[in-house]
């Protein structure tokens, strides 16, 4: 097969959700259906249920052991599809934003019940950032939901997407008969069903005499009429418009019962975008290019302590990559090879010898990546688009062993590498700021100092609420600035001066004041 048709074959994308919407729910059920699985019961929920480390700790050891969870491929119609992982628990959201980068497309869950959650907002704003084309599927339909109208409107105004339904429910919670396909004109029957994937069907047009037959004469009545308001209100579908990011169809169902999956399942693969362009540091890279690109963007912890190596995963973004190759690491300025670098096939690992744009290798790392990373075939290019958000918690690391200085810096670098964090130093005193955007991190991380690098930490909190990261037109301003907020300013891991602001009225004094320097929200700001 060529690289074209290769790289035609291949749909990575993700599955969002705020938790409990059912994400995995309904990534076992599309994974049922690409006969990668065989039982209900096979995904496990990476769901973190209490606010506890430990039960963080043992969710990773599992995960750990089976790292395959972290990307799922599988074959369905001809099309080789890799459904990325996202952590739903919110004090990792960065994770999530990350994975999001590697992505061609999403598919947003939302529980008909609850509507649209807070962290279903953010993760959509991520979406929107770089336009990712969304397919919502409305879940629970089987509960007492909200009307399907006041979704959609809520969708639309706390998502800033338009919506398109290519499906319509007739009824919810114990009187939900199914859902209308508004392209196919086919009833959908429900039944509760926990294991059979398909679901009884009949082609009926809205003008049939049998839809009374099928349906009851009020339930019919009121199709009518949903679908009437529906064709009014709503422009007809169009793809452009989906693959733009401007346009999200939207599709009812039940995951439990597998319920409409089927639908949402056919039309992602007849709509969603192949493997797309991604942006670098000095050009837009084509998936057609002859020559291998790609970029690290997760790295995964061994947390057993007795092997130490890291898993990162890079996605590809042009060319072929081939096992035992010579590749450019660009940051390092050095050439790597990965001699057993792994796919996950049908939910288990196994050697890939080559890969093609749009999969995702898992490659054994002993510490030489860090996100973001670039690989090339000698080509100077760097990545973009993989920003770090301004953390919303801020501590500083007081070493409580002094004779484990060293393990404890070691352990720091490695960890905020992993993205666990973000890391600030302050030049006065080399003090050690860390940022996270939840409290479950600091935990993760103390814990893991001492059981991975032998290292005693406590955290001190700040009174900080925002990191900005600082540019300037003339170096002798930012030199000034630098000089005159003294604590005020630490640096990132790739020496970047930031602000670290104490409320946002500090921020709008000093950008105020300041009128030669910038003030950026995200690391990345060209
Ligand atoms: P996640 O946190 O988004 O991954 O959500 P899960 O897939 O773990 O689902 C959360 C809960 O909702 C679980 O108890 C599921 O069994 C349940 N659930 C998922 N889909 C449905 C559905 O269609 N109907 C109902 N009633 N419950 C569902």
């Amino acid at each position: 097969m060529s690289n074209l048709e290769e790289i035609k074959k291949r749909r990575t994308f993700a599955i969002i959700s705020h938790p409990d919407a059912g994400k995995t729910t309904l990534t076992e059920k599309l994974l049922l259906f690409g006969g990668a699985i065989q039982t209900a019961g096979a995904v496990k929920s990476n769901k973190i249920k209490k606010t506890a480390t430990s039960d963080f700790m043992e969710i990773e050891k599992q995960r750990g052991i089976s790292v395959a969870t972290s990307v799922m491929t599988f074959e369905y119609k001809d099309l080789l599809i890799n459904i990325l992982d996202t952590p739903g628990h919110k004090d990792f959201a960065e994770d999530t934003y990350r994975t999001l980068t590697a992505v061609d497309s999403v598919i947003l869950v939302i529980d008909c019940v609850k509507g649209v959650e807070e962290q279903t907002e953010r993760l959509m704003e991520v979406c929107r950032m770089r336009n990712t084309p969304v397919i919502v599927f409305i879940n629970k339909l089987d509960r007492e939901g909200q009307n399907p109208f006041e979704l959609l409107d809520e969708l639309e105004t706390k998502l800033s997407i338009r919506v398109r339904p290519l499906t319509w429910p007739i009824n919810m919670g114990a009187n939900f008969k199914g859902v209308y396909s508004l392209y196919e004109q086919m009833l959908y029957f429900f039944k509760i069903n926990k294991t059979k994937i398909e679901s009884d069907v009949a082609k009926v047009s809205l003008e049939d005499d049998k839809l009374v037959d099928l349906l009851g004469e009020r339930d019919a009545l009121q199709l009518t009429e949903d679908v009437e308001l529906v064709e009014g209100v709503y422009d007809v579908f169009s793809e452009e418009a989906y693959q733009k990011g401007q346009l999200a169809p939207v599709f009812f169902g039940s995951a439990i019962n597998n319920f409409g999956i089927k639908e949402l399942l056919d039309t992602f693969c007849e709509i969603s975008p192949i493997p797309q362009p991604r942006p670098t540091d000095v050009r837009e890279v084509s998936p057609m290019e002859p020559k291998f690109t790609g970029f690290v963007f997760k790295i995964h912890a061994n947390l057993d302590p007795r092997h130490r190596d890291r898993i990162a995963f890079l996605r590809i973004c042009s060319g072929k990559f081939e096992r035992g190759k010579f590749y450019k690491h660009v940051r390092m300025g050095k050439d790597v090879r990965f001699s057993s670098p792994f796919t996950f096939m049908a939910s288990a690992k196994s050697v890939m010898d080559e890969g093609f744009p749009g999969d995702v290798v898992g490659l054994y790392d002993t510490g030489s990546f860090k996100i973001g990373d670039t690989l090339t075939e000698g080509e100077n290019l760097q990545f973009s688009g993989i920003p770090s958000f301004s953390p919303e918690i801020f501590k500083e690391l007081i070493n409580l062993d002094p004779m484990k200085s060293k393990q404890l810096e070691k352990g720091i670098q490695q960890l905020t590498d992993e993205g666990v964090a973000q890391l600030f130093t302050l030049d006065l005193g080399n003090r050690k700021i860390v940022g996270t955007v939840g409290e479950l991190q600091f935990d993760v991380i103390q814990y893991r100092l001492e059981h991975e690098y032998g290292a005693k930490c406590r955290w001190v909190p700040m009174g900080i609420t925002r990191a900005c990261w600082l540019t300037a037109d003339e170096k002798p301003a930012m030199d000034q600035f630098i000089r005159l907020k003294g604590n005020q300013i630490a640096y990132d891991k790739d020496r970047n001066p930031v602000f670290l602001a104490e409320s946002e009225w500090m921020i709008r004094m000093n950008r105020e004041n300041n009128p030669a320097i910038h003030f950026h929200f995200t690391s990345e700001f060209k």
